[in-house]
């Protein structure tokens, strides 16, 4: 029997439901088996395990797991050498440095020496300040840093952000950002270098960047007059230019087939209707593979 690869999901918080949404769009069914749900058969080739996000970096550097699921932010928090294989986009934060409302400062240059930092992210908090050769004093929290500020034990914060809202709630304000971050994909160095885990590795990120890709876009049928074809073209540019098909009776008709940007469809239906196209549908696509 193949040695199942481990792929490493989080097991709660915000990149949990997108992750496992993710992977079952792709083809891939979890078929968990007893009730503490740690882990789950994933297709044929994959085992999942679910665990701390946090901890998914580690676990995946020191062999515990082939593959993972985690954030960017907690990837470079951790520091290990782990393989990026694919960008996923879901859970967009930001993490950001934040001060009171009240404070004058306006950027970090601003701060003085000794201003006590809030975080849940040591290392880069540590590595962002030092190069902008300002001297601050870490205050590690492991959640909640927005009220470090308000009990007095830090003068300012950096944490995730996403909509800005809970910032707001607390009284506090952006001034700077210090990494930008989506869900990633990640490998342990060391299944690269073996030929069936890689192959079956790289099956998985193209099945998922198929789905990522499709997202954002429709596929788009209508059907076209003839003599309208030269404005098709500009309106339908398509990956290869629209497909042209003929319609049984379709006399003036010929229907075109065309896959468009999801923020574009409004207008090209508008632009279709403007060259007398009929009987126009849209429809998602699954995976889209150029
Ligand atoms: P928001 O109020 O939408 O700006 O969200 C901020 C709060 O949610 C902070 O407490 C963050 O720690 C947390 N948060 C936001 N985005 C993420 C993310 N992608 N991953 C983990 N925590 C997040």
């Amino acid at each position: 029997m193949v040695e199942m690869i481990r792929i490493a999901f989080p097991n709660k918080g915000r990149l949990a439901e997108s992750a496992r949404e993710l992977f079952e769009r792709a083809g891939l069914e979890f078929e968990f088996r007893g009730d503490r749900a740690l882990q789950a058969a994933l297709g044929d080739d994959f085992l999942a395990l679910f665990v701390r996000a946090e901890d998914i970096p580690e676990f995946v550097a020191d062999g515990a797991a082939d593959l993972g699921v985690t954030g960017r932010d907690l990837v470079a928090e951790a520091n290990r050498p782990v393989e990026v294989l694919l960008d996923l986009g879901f859970g967009r934060c930001r993490l950001a440095v934040a001060v009171k409302d009240e404070s004058d400062v306006r950027d970090v240059d601003a701060l003085p020496d000794g201003t006590r930092v809030a975080t849940s992210f040591p290392r880069l908090t540590e590595r962002f300040f030092a190069e902008r050769g300002r001297k601050i004093t870490l205050v590690p929290v492991s959640g909640a840093a927005e009220i470090a500020p308000h009990l007095g034990v830090a003068d300012i914060i950096v944490d995730l952000v996403s909509t800005g809202s809970t910032l707001k709630v607390n009284g506090l304000r952006e001034i700077a950002t210090v990494l930008e971050s989506t869900a990633l994909l990640i490998a342990r160095r060391e299944l690269l270098d073996d030929p069936d885990r890689r192959r079956r590795a790289e099956e998985l990120t193209t099945a998922l960047e198929s789905v990522l890709r499709a997202q954002n876009k429709r596929y788009l049928m209508a059907n076209v007059p003839r003599r309208a074809l030269p404005e098709l073209k500009r309106i339908l540019p398509g990956l290869n230019g629209p497909t042209i098909v003929d319609v049984m009776d379709g006399g003036e008709f010929v229907a075109a087939h065309a896959v468009v940007d999801r923020r574009e469809i409004y207008r090209t239906i508008a632009d279709l209707k403007a060259i007398g196209a009929e009987g126009i549908l849209v429809t998602p696509i699954e995976r889209l593979m150029p």
